[in-house]
């Protein structure tokens, strides 16, 4: 494998290559079960042909400025190095008609492949709701990294979770929050408490919950 190959960039390269041929007509009978091998392949023999510089752009990268509008800029890069068996590949398999038709396709690919991988992160603010996701009640909310930031570089080494989600919250009130922080930490919490849902199961939580929920906010209850 040259390198790279097993970077998240070349997987989603990987992936709009695929589905740009999956758009089209499918290039075998059993499109779902080859095209992956078929994608693959095709992936590998293109990847190099595509300016190193572009292998590991993010959002972030400083790259992101210049390239402006990214059909335009696609359309200078010349992909002199494209691999013949790409071309072959393609036109055996009645993709493309031609070295030209090979060479349009790869630039539609990498279009794609720039406008995803310099897309803006998700903005996890818009996920905020009135009420505590455990409570439920309405009151002043703070927001829980669901997967801790301590814990981010670890995460993503270890492929625990991918890098789309890193940041995601949950909306808590400050007594919920607390006892999340308190039931368990950093990594217990990126591993296996990194939704709402995995925290309800466990029975502390459920504990508080039921005692929370009957809590009014600013109201002594006798
Ligand atoms: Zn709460
Ligand atoms: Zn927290």
């Amino acid at each position: 494998m040259a390198s790279g190959e097993s970077s998240q960039n070349y997987t989603l390269f990987k992936d709009c290559l695929a589905s740009i041929l999956f758009s089209s007509d499918p290039p075998t009978a059993d499109p779902e079960q080859s095209l992956d091998e078929f994608a693959s392949y095709l992936a590998s023999e293109a990847w190099p042909a595509i300016p190193p510089s572009l292998h590991s752009i993010t959002y972030d990268s400083n790259l992101t400025k210049p390239i402006g509008e990214i059909d335009e800029y696609v359309s200078t890069l010349p992909l002199d190095s494209l691999s013949p068996s790409f071309t072959e590949t393609l036109t055996s398999y009645g993709q493309v008609p031609d070295e030209e038709g090979a060479t349009r396709l790869l630039r539609k690919v990498a279009v794609r492949y720039l406008e995803q991988a310099t897309a803006p992160p998700p903005v996890w603010n818009s996920t905020r709701t009135k009420e505590c996701e455990i409570c439920e009640r309405e009151v002043p909310l703070t927001y829980h990294h669901l997967i801790p930031r301590s814990t981010h570089a670890k995460v993503l080494k270890r492929g625990w979770h991918p890098e789309s989600v890193i940041n995601k919250v949950a909306w808590l009130c400050r007594p919920c929050h607390s006892v999340v922080h308190n039931v368990a930490r950093g990594e217990e919490l990126a591993q296996h408490y990194h939704t709402v849902d995995l925290l309800l199961e466990r029975e502390d939580i459920q504990r508080w919950r039921k005692y929370a929920s009957k809590q009014r906010f600013g109201v002594k209850r006798g």
